[in-house]
């Protein structure tokens, strides 16, 4: 068995969706790492009576940790460390040192609001050092301080911005506190495989060949998931199951040699971006408007080997900025394998790049042929030295789906092209 937890989400501009939770993914990806079986997510307002309903809902799912985020903060609508006092039994009890380092952080960020009464200020902070008695302090990153109360469950209580949650979050699994409530878990393992090009369906057969045939296969926690028009798959497993594992690899490699990219939890943006070192890459889009440019300089050290990119969604932006010829347009459309191939070429010539991707496409909902119904796009990749390789795709979805799978798919022909001309 392994240890089990949950998480509260509070905040009513998360439960509105205002804001999109980002801290429950967070936590949850944080407690597969350590091998602990999440069992539920809540999502609650700002009411403390709703807290501690989903706080007696998880407890009553004899959930071994529980981890809340949001409501630390000075103000009255902050209730979080209140109820989960209550809820844990347990005194609100002032910390004297707790006070003084949320006193001196409060302090240095009122000398930059000189108009502020600072005094009301540090009433308001005050609360924010009452604290369970017997709780573990998490530091503040912001002005709120987290807790760690132990028991069973323990509750964990962290701020609600996700950058003051995840280094307190860090801070509070290496307590003794959090250690005591996970102790006697089982360790998983977790792999990942990504494959790009199969449908769903398909897998789920080689799936069922697999529990067939490879023994020990209902040992392994298998959860598959479409996401960006890739097919992920991460099993989990007892460390004495790694060959059962193995077994699975064995045959999904052997099914999908041609599908599989990834076995090592690489994405394929990693896999591009290793790739283009030392290259010099520039992208030339139209229906993506620039998606596909934002894809590749998302990770840091992106400078290293993008040039640029050139959203050229008119025509004339197409004959002009990229140098496609207007005849070549008007003879077989926008949307055409020889235009997206100019474009890519074009794209190389502006940039002096020796690598350039182009994309050119109906992204709907209007725009559409019978010829070219909506969801047609044209795909070239150019390198310096004459390799050209243009491909049209037809995928379904509406506008952002199409022109979010398109990035997928220029990465995955990018990865394509570049491996082979190593
Ligand atoms: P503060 O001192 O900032 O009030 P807090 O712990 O009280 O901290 P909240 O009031 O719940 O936190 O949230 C503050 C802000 O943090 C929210 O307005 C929101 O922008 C962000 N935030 C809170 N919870 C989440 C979440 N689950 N996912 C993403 N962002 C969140
Ligand atoms: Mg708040």
């Amino acid at each position: 068995m392994s240890a089990r937890a949950g998480i509260v989400i509070t905040g009513t501009e998360v439960l509105t969706g205002r804001v999109a939770d980002l801290n429950g993914p967070y936590l949850a990806d944080r407690l597969l790492e350590l091998g602990v079986e999440l069992a539920h997510i809540t999502l609650c307002g700002d009411r403390p009576a709703d807290i501690e309903a989903q706080l007696r809902f998880l407890a009553d799912q004899d959930v071994d940790l529980i981890i809340t985020s949001g409501g630390l903060g000075p103000t009255a609508d902050d209730m979080t460390v209140e109820v989960v006092a209550r809820f844990c039994d347990r005194e609100l009890v002032l910390d004297a040192e707790l006070e003084t380092t949320i006193r001196r952080i409060v302090g240095n960020l009122m000398s930059r609001y000189p108009g502020v009464d600072a005094e009301a200020v540090h009433a308001a902070n005050r609360k924010q050092a009452l604290v369970p008695a017997g709780a573990t302090i998490l530091t503040p990153v912001g002005t709120a301080p987290g807790v760690v109360v132990p028991g069973h469950p323990t509750v964990v209580v962290l701020p609600g911005p996700p950058r003051e949650l995840q280094p307190m979050w860090q801070a509070a699994a290496a307590t003794d506190a959090v250690a005591d409530a996970l102790a006697g878990r089982t360790l998983y393992e977790q792999e990942t495989v990504r494959m790009f090009g199969l449908p769903e369906s398909g897998l789920a057969e080689t799936l069922r060949e697999a529990q067939r045939d490879v023994d020990g296969f209902d040992r392994l926690e298998i959860t598959t998931c479409l996401r960006r028009g890739e097919l992920e798959i991460v099993t989990r497993f007892e460390p004495q199951d790694a060959p059962v594992y193995d077994a699975l690899l064995a045959t999904l490699s052997d099914r999908h040699a041609q599908e599989i990219f990834s076995t090592d939890g690489a994405l394929v943006d990693d896999q591009v971006a290793a790739l283009l070192t030392g290259r010099a890459i520039a992208t030339a889009e139209s229906c993506t408007g620039g998606l596909l440019a934002a894809r590749l300089t998302e990770r840091p050290g992106s400078s290293a080997y993008v040039c640029g990119g050139v959203v050229a969604y008119a025509n004339s932006a197409k004959a002009e900025v990229l140098g496609v010829d207007p005849e070549l347009i008007e003879a077989h459309g926008a949307v055409s394998e020889p235009v997206a191939e100019a474009m890519a070429r074009g794209a190389l010539a502006r940039f002096g790049a020796d690598t350039a991707v182009a994309i050119t496409g109906v992204a709907g909902p209007g725009g559409g042929t019978e010829a070219k119904p909506v969801g047609t796009v044209c795909f070239s990749v150019a390198l310096a030295g004459g390799t050209v390789v243009t491909r049209t795709t037809t995928m379904p979805g509406g506008r952002s789906d199409v022109r979010d799978r398109s990035t997928t798919i220029a990465m995955h022909m990018l990865r394509r092209v570049l491996s082979a001309s190593r």
